[in-house]
């Protein structure tokens, strides 16, 4: 097969592929960027294969970077892009389930795509569009597959992670996963235990943004995978419920938190809990209480001005498309234009501010400036006071005689 039409992201890497061969070397486009583009889907990175070694590569580049030396990757700049060059490599002995022992860099590219999780993941691509297809991989995206390369058995045992991969790829593109390979998902999913969560997580998350989620999450559940993932081990017949979803449609890692947190009924104080423990960053533990916090309103249709100022548009949205997977959602526009037609969206659009206060005032900063801040945030929120510096100061005039 001959891929017509390279997308540019190909047509950049041209120069940089054409210089490592004629050092008398191999390269290849390898892993995501070809498969997606013979699926004629959008492609965001592309990563190249090499026969050269590493310290070869850098022979032939002036402007390197060693971003993974030690896994054989080395980033090269060329025309302001960098591309990351990895060297054919096998992995060996995989003693704990997870990262193998040591790589080995290899000359052959059948090496190389032999160690790759799925057929479909195992393709190759020259510079001009021909595809380098060994395990069939080919015929496996035509059938929408995704199969093992090799024993499904053993390429799980050597990395686990690849269970999480399969059902994330199932997810992704809507494929189904082949017989063998769904088997071996149920045979080794306790295996999941010695994955780092972290990676995990990164699975988890784009299994639910994916554009089939309900046959993710029915190979997650069938296949028992979710037992070894943290916290869910209290939750399967919530998390099945889940997987019976027909219309999830999820934008952000913070929407699919949040209805997972919604749908296990986890309570508003124990979401830290249960985020920290799948190794969530602070900011996104945040966004998802705020959310949850908006969508509880939405549903049982308290939401008010104040909770909407508080939780702000993102998150207002965030929670709206949770509601919507329910049939429960506020239609769209309603929504944005009843946040638009707020005085204000944020504390910054105030038209007095502390320092105003301690100068034309008056008023010593401590706690309570704050408390007379606040308060004309609220009222101007409120609309009882226009946002109008001259009004405002007034106010906080009268608000400082009376706390006195
Ligand atoms: P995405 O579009 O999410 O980036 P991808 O297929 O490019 O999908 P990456 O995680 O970027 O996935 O990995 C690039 C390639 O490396 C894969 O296509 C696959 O060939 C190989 N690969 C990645 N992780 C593994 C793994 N755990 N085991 C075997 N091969 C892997
Ligand atoms: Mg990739």
């Amino acid at each position: 097969m001959i891929v017509s039409n390279l997308a540019d992201e190909f047509l950049k890497a041209e120069p940089v592929i054409k210089s490592i061969e004629e050092a008398g070397f191999e390269a290849y486009f390898v892993g995501g960027s070809v498969r997606d583009t013979i699926l004629g889907l959008p492609i965001h990175d592309v990563d190249i294969a090499t026969s050269a070694y590493p310290e070869e590569i850098k022979e032939i580049f002036n402007k390197t970077v060693d971003t993974g030396i030690q896994h054989g990757t080395v980033m090269v700049l060329d025309h302001g892009e960098g591309y990351e060059i990895t060297t054919f490599r096998t992995e060996s002995t995989y003693q704990d389930f997870r990262r193998p022992d040591h790589v080995e860099f290899v000359r052959s590219l059948e090496e190389d795509l032999k160690r790759r999780d799925f057929t479909i993941n195992a393709l190759a691509m020259t510079h001009e569009g021909r595809i380098i297809d060994l395990f069939d991989g080919l015929q496996d995206l035509e059938n929408h597959i995704i199969r093992a390369v090799g024993e499904a058995d053993e390429r799980f045992n050597e990395d686990a992670l690849r269970m999480m991969r399969a059902i994330r790829f199932a997810s992704q593109l809507d494929f189904s996963i082949e017989e063998k390979t769904t088997i071996a998902l149920k045979k080794h999913a306790s295996l999941l235990k010695k994955i780092a969560i972290e990676r995990i997580h990164i699975e988890f998350v784009k299994l639910l943004l994916g554009k089939n989620p309900k046959t993710g999450l029915q190979h997650f559940m069938t296949a028992d995978l979710a037992r070894y993932c943290p916290e869910f081990d209290n939750y399967m017949s919530e998390l099945t419920n889940m997987a019976y979803l027909d219309s999830i449609k999820l934008s952000s890692e913070a929407a699919a938190w949040s209805l997972v947190i919604h749908v296990l009924k986890v309570s508003e104080s124990d979401i830290s809990h249960f985020l920290v423990a799948w190794k969530s960053s602070n900011e996104l533990i945040s966004n998802v209480q705020v959310a949850i916090r908006a969508l509880n309103s939405i549903l049982d249709k308290t939401i008010d001005r104040e909770l909407m100022y508080e939780t702000g548009l993102e998150l207002l949205l965030t929670a709206n498309e949770i509601a919507t997977i329910f049939n429960r959602n506020i239609p769209i526009e309603i929504l944005e234009s009843d946040y638009e037609q707020l005085p204000i969206k944020s504390k910054k659009e105030m038209l007095v501010n502390g320092g105003q206060l301690i100068k034309e005032v008056g008023i010593q900063p401590g706690e309570k400036l704050g408390r007379i801040l606040a308060t004309l945030e609220h009222q101007v929120l409120m609309e009882k006071i226009p946002n109008e510096s001259t009004q405002l100061l007034k106010l906080a005039e009268r608000l400082a005689s009376e706390l006195d």
